[in-house]
């Protein structure tokens, strides 16, 4: 699994799945206001994105955004965006 570079032409990879993958996802925000781009990964898989939070797949194939969006209003995935959230500054430090 490899993450793809943001603007990366997914024309050939995404020719199979239904919904495309769209680079101006990342520019979407969770209902608090988290950004896409923090944890959305773009995998060289079709149809699959990765989350960084969670750790996780995510297969956007047959939804498209509304797949990703579930994902990131999940009890789960909200949790861990808290803990990051709080952590940035020192997580900032520790790079
Ligand atoms: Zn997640």
């Amino acid at each position: 699994m490899k993450f793809l570079p943001v603007g990366y032409n997914t024309q050939d990879l995404e020719k199979q799945a239904k919904n495309k993958w769209r680079w101006q996802w990342l520019s979407e925000c969770d209902s608090k206001g988290m950004k896409w781009t923090d944890w959305l990964k773009k995998i060289d898989v079709c149809g699959v994105a990765y989350c960084t939070f969670c750790g996780k797949t995510i297969n956007y194939k047959s939804n498209g955004k509304k797949a990703l969006k579930l994902h990131c209003e999940d009890g789960n995935h909200q949790k861990i965006a808290n803990v990051v959230k709080t952590n940035s500054v020192s997580s900032i430090l520790a790079i």
